[in-house]
């Protein structure tokens, strides 16, 4: 058993708040530690209830307050908001245990410590926790935008290196990059590729008549009605100015003039709208299936070659090599038109 005096000694240099109050929740008795806690002298306290010392926010709990210290033999220790005398908000832990007397009536326990500064050093972290959230969850959101922009500009580059501008069709370079892989295929797998190159008759005629902006519409419209023509797996470029050229994998020669008389037949079809008239355009064509081991710019020439005489010979048709002999005495043979 621990002495009386030992217990008087406990309560008046415990470092802890300690009251004891009646069961309305009156202070009988408060230890000097109490006392300071909440500025206050013992006469100030003596006589009052602990709602003296709760914050006006947590006034009306009372006696909500006062029954849980009652009801409770062992209190857990419980976090509460409470209030200085000179208006600053603590937050005190306490513990409450309950003493029943001979006569009946019930005294309470009350030790307090105050937890203010690490409450606050922890409502402080948690505000810096959600600080660096919200900007961490920004920088992640800008970075986001930031790569979202930098890939449309990577497409819209790669796009511009490889669009001719006014058509959209492949430019040049592009043409010959992707004819190559398709050469490389075609060899490997030994199959047939054709190639034709075309060019728009008296183009100039155009640009003279209804002007330059009209030859540049006349420019787009011939490129999707020829892109019309043909097979995804095909490739269309503008090779220049008002010439065209396409790639047909897998083609051999006799397919590839069926699908370049239809490119001719569509252009002899369309009529370009221009005002009150409707401007008619024709195109000559050369074609040529790829020999074996040659290479893309030779290819090409053969079919230009092939062009020039289609332009000689009247222009509105296609010319391609009757035999294999290109290089000499070219025998041309036109189509019926
Ligand atoms: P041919 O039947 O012999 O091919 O005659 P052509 O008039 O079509 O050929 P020429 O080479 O004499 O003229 C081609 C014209 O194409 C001249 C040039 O100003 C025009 N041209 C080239 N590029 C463009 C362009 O981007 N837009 C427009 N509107 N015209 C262009
Ligand atoms: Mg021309
Ligand atoms: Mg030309």
């Amino acid at each position: 058993m621990i002495s009386t005096d030992l217990l008087q000694a406990l309560f008046e240099i415990s470092p802890s708040g300690i009251a004891i109050a009646d069961e309305q929740g009156r202070y009988l008795q408060v230890n000097d530690s109490y006392c300071r806690l909440f500025g206050y002298t013992r006469a100030e306290l003596i006589g009052q209830t602990f709602g003296l010392i709760l914050s006006d926010t947590e006034k009306v709990l009372e006696p909500m307050i006062l029954n849980l210290a009652l009801s409770q033999d062992q209190g857990a220790p419980t976090e509460w908001k409470v209030r200085h005398k000179d208006g600053r908000t603590l937050f005190v832990h306490s513990a409450f245990q309950t003493f029943i007397n001979a006569d009946g009536s019930a005294q309470i326990l009350t030790i307090l410590s105050d937890v203010t500064a690490l409450v606050c050093t922890l409502n402080a972290v948690q505000d810096h926790e959600a600080q660096l959230i919200k900007t961490n969850e920004s920088l992640e959101q800008m970075v986001f935008r930031r790569t979202l922009q930098l890939e449309q500009a990577n497409e819209e580059l790669a796009r511009l290196a490889t669009q001719d501008s006014l058509t959209g069709i492949l430019n040049r370079r592009a043409f010959e990059y992707e004819s190559n892989k398709a050469i490389y295929s075609a060899d490997r797998h030994h199959r047939p590729i054709s190639f034709l190159f075309l060019d728009i008759d008296h183009f100039k005629a155009i640009n003279d008549n209804y002007g330059h902006a009209v030859g540049d519409h006349v420019l787009q419209t011939l490129a999707s009605t020829i892109q019309a023509s043909l097979r995804t797996s095909d490739l269309l470029a503008r090779w220049g100015g008002e010439e065209f050229v396409i790639c047909l994998p897998d083609t051999l020669l006799s397919d590839a003039i069926v699908v370049g008389e239809k490119i001719l037949a569509a252009c002899r079809r369309l009529k370009i709208k221009h005002q009150q008239t409707s401007i008619a355009i024709t195109i000559s064509g050369g074609l040529v299936e790829r020999e074996f081991n040659c290479a893309l710019q030779e290819t090409l020439q053969q079919a230009d070659v092939l062009l020039y005489q289609a332009k000689k010979a009247g222009r509105d048709c296609l010319l391609w090599p009757t035999d294999k002999q290109l290089n000499s005495a070219l025998i041309f043979s036109e189509t019926t038109a």
